[in-house]
């Protein structure tokens, strides 16, 4: 797949399928890559803030979903692997000693190993891949209307606009997501404190790793690690009450007093982590919440939810930027497959008198998009919850060391299923089978084989 390129250009432009994504974050940049790919669509990326955001962390992500996106080079520029080929170190949270690993699988290609970078150079090299002109920032979306010809999005100050499909990748908080379930985001009990600073600031810490470890406790993680461009990176997650979480916003500082609070936290922890601690002079806060996950990725054959959107909860596994990446490719697939390029099975055009003149079945592509994402993401929702039944076994021998060592030991899995999971794999299964789960195959009421 070549990147930056435009869209195929067949027929007038009012015949394109018109397509907004909600978001300019990880993902939402990441589809409008994918997406502004496929032939005779026109891509908008509407984006509430008024430039790319800040916030510094770091982020594991999915390789071979970039890989096909674009020149991977760009990235790998950008990454840091360190010793043990980018595998997580975990260490004992006292004594620094390593209790466990998590290496790549041994037929991983070298370029897809596991590796760590910060966000915004990462968010940069995605934007600079979106064709021209396509992002809004500025552009908040106050709400959507759907309606049978497509999706009308309002916004303040501004004209509305219709849309034949609507990629909702408007993050944990989502206002779209939120407009189907009327859930309530909630505080998990647990607060990250992330800061990035150069490299240089740690030189001089002579024992310092040169891989990415964490150092954990009873569900309280520190996570040290070098992460390319000569940066350095420290993400600490912590228990909080409600009462101290309610006190702090998502990406502010806390100034030298939240610092000392963490120093303090952790000077009975391996003193390396208080050494890097002594080097900075203030931490920013992420009160971590979350919300029950969609089951049902799309909504009126209109509406794809993708991302933190879909799936919101902060912090999970590490690996919701990398979920989010594969929502955009599968949902990428799943619309060139439905693009027929003739007269059959098209979506009603906004504006227009008449359904020959698009070429995609949408209905079809969401369905497609849907199956093929959401038993995936069913299976890591349910691990949240097994984690957290290993995580009490194991606190329970909080004060017999070896036993804590051997019970960690026994429940700690190297999740390989979802870290290396292959979506275009699990796509090329899913159209496969499609004439066993699929609506479309004698109607919608006649479903008697979903999966
Ligand atoms: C502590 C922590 C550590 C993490 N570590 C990792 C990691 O190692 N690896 C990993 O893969 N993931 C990690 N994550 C998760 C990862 O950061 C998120 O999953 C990812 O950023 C989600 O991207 P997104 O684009 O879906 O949402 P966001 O990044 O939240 O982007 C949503 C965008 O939508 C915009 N927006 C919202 N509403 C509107 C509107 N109405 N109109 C227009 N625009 C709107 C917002 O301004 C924002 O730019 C971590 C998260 C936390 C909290």
């Amino acid at each position: 797949m070549s990147s930056k390129s435009a869209p195929e250009e067949i027929g007038e432009s009012k015949n394109r399928l018109k397509i907004a994504i909600v978001g300019a974050g990880i993902v939402g940049a990441t589809a409008a890559i994918a997406l502004s790919d496929l032939p005779n669509v026109s891509v908008t990326v509407f984006e509430s803030s008024p430039g790319p955001q800040e916030t510094g962390a770091w982020i594991s992500l999915s390789l071979m979903v970039l890989d096909r996106l674009i020149n991977l080079e760009e990235v790998q520029r950008i990454l840091y692997r360190g010793d043990h080929e980018g595998t997580y170190i975990t260490r004992h949270w006292r004594t620094g000693q390593i209790i466990a690993t998590a290496p790549s699988s041994a037929h991983v290609l070298d370029k897809f190993k596991q590796a760590r970078t910060h966000r915004v150079p990462l968010h940069n090299v995605l934007l600079s891949n979106i064709p021209e002109g396509t992002i809004r920032f500025n552009h908040k979306v106050l709400d959507h209307h759907v309606t049978e010809a497509g999706v009308q999005l309002t916004f303040r100050d501004r004209p509305s606009e219709a849309f034949d499909l609507v990629v909702a990748a408007d993050g944990l908080y989502s206002k779209f997501r939120r407009r189907y379930t009327s859930d309530k985001v909630q505080y998990k009990g647990a607060v990250a404190y992330r800061k990035v600073f150069p490299e240089s600031q740690v030189a001089h810490i002579k024992s310092l790793h040169n891989d990415s470890s964490s150092w954990r406790k009873d569900g309280e993680v520190m996570f040290l690690s070098r992460l390319g461009l000569e940066q350095y990176g420290v993400v600490a997650i912590i228990r909080e009450t409600p009462e101290v979480a309610a006190k702090l916003h998502w990406a502010k500082n806390t100034g030298a007093e939240g610092l000392q609070r963490l120093q303090r936290h952790f000077a009975t922890w391996d003193p390396m982590i208080g050494q890097v601690l002594q080097t900075m002079t203030d931490i920013d806060a992420y009160p971590l919440d979350s919300a029950p996950w969609l089951e049902q990725l799309v909504r009126h054959d209109r509406i794809a939810f993708i991302g933190d959107a879909a799936h919101p909860t902060a912090g999970a596994f590490g690996v919701g930027a990398a979920l989010g990446q594969g929502d955009s490719w599968a949902l990428y697939r799943s619309l060139q497959q439905s693009y027929t390029g003739d007269d059959r099975n098209l979506t009603l055009p906004i504006g227009s008198q008449t359904a020959l003149e698009k070429h995609y079945n949408l209905r079809r592509a969401l369905e497609l998009y849907n199956e093929t994402r959401r038993h995936f993401l069913g299976r890591v929702w349910r691990q949240q919850g097994l984690d957290s039944v290993d995580a009490a076994y194991i606190a329970q021998a909080a004060n017999d060391e070896a036993e804590w060592i051997r019970r960690f030991q026994d429940r700690h899995k190297n999740q390989l299923w979802m870290t290396e999971y292959d979506v275009e794999a699990a796509f090329v299964e899913t159209l496969a089978s499609e004439a066993h789960w699929s609506k479309e195959v004698d109607g919608e009421d006649s479903v008697t084989a979903r999966l």
